[in-house]
């Protein structure tokens, strides 16, 4: 069985990551740490990105912090949800379910060639206090240019450097291999893919497909928020991408131009004020589609009532 162990101070993470130093292996990739950063509030989202690290990783770093800089001024810290005691129960049984598929692998099955040879251990960092993560006369700030000054980088000018800020931090802090994301967050998984490269940080930034519901709404630690009829009301985020999307797939065997979608997108936009942005773009880059793109993404930012909610379909 895993071992968890949680840690609510950053000088005990010191501790605990300059033990792992001397036990990490170099020849065998198994034995090396993967890295969670969530702000806790946990839902399968989460999980599949814990799911993925327990395969991969002898060591794994899951931490729950909300981060006071990602948030504007009149945005939602204070109200964030904050539930420890619960997010612990999932991630145990996120490992109990992880052990139990371990233990049903049949042994005939081909291994991969490097087996981690112990179950993985599991750090939870949920720093007690903010001034875990930014001390007294902490000053400063990491900024990516301009792939954060679009898309929700316009309504939250200052919320991809909070994210950048303490994502490098933490990463700093647990040193991993390998950090998982969701690609629910699009583009700040391409931002920190962009720190990380320009940065020359020794990590590798893994992107994990979006987990819905089961009537396709993009699952959010924000949904909590919505009201039962606001939950039926977001549905139009992800059924006016999924129509988008097949106006593409179709648009390529009728030779629509991608230019006659983003006309449409920006129609729906002026004449849906719930939609901050609903775009057609590249998906590597985050500029203009084009028909030689190779992966196109369609990204939407929709508010029901109070609610902000992102979504996207890739391409
Ligand atoms: P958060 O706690 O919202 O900061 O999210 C922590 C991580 O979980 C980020 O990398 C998110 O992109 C990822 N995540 C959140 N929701 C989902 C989802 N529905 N599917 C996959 N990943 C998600």
């Amino acid at each position: 069985m895993s071992e968890i162990k949680i840690i609510s101070t950053s000088e005990e993470l010191k501790s605990i990551r300059e033990k792992i130093q001397s036990q990490l292996s170099k020849s065998n990739t198994f034995d090396s740490i993967g890295f969670v950063p969530t702000m806790g509030n946990l839902h399968r989202g989460h999980l599949s990105l814990l799911s993925h690290a327990l395969k991969n990783h002898r060591y794994i770093f899951f931490s729950i912090f909300v981060n006071p800089k990602q948030f504007g001024p009149n945005e939602d810290y204070h109200k964030y949800p904050r539930t420890l005691d619960k997010d612990v129960q999932l991630i145990e049984e996120e490992i109990k379910k992880f052990g139990q598929q371990q233990q049903q692998q049949p042994l005939s099955q081909p291994q991969p060639q490097q087996q981690p040879t112990q179950p993985p251990t599991i750090f939870i960092f949920a720093p007690s206090l903010a001034t875990e993560i930014f001390p007294q006369g902490y000053d400063t700030e990491v900024k990516v240019g301009e792939i954060t000054k679009i898309l929700c980088g316009c309504s939250r000018p200052t919320h991809f450097q909070g994210v950048t800020t303490v994502v490098y931090r933490l990463f700093a802090l647990i040193r991993p291999a390998v950090a998982y994301f969701g690609l629910k967050d699009y583009q700040q998984y391409l931002v920190i893919k962009k720190m990380v490269e320009d940065l020359l940080l020794p990590i590798e930034v893994v992107g994990l497909p979006i987990v819905r519901d089961h009537d396709g709404l993009a699952l959010s630690s924000r949904n909590i928020y919505l009201s039962p009829e606001e939950r039926v009301e977001a549905l139009v985020l992800p059924q006016t991408l999924t129509k988008i999307k097949n106006e593409i797939l179709d648009g390529r065997k009728n030779n629509n131009t991608i230019n006659l979608l983003l006309e449409k997108a920006a129609k729906i936009v002026k004449n849906d004020s719930r939609f901050e942005y609903l775009e057609i773009l590249d998906g590597d880059t985050l500029s203009a589609a084009s028909e030689e793109s190779t992966k196109i993404i369609i990204l939407g930012a929709f508010r029901v009532g109070n609610t902000r909610l992102i979504d996207n379909i890739l391409i």
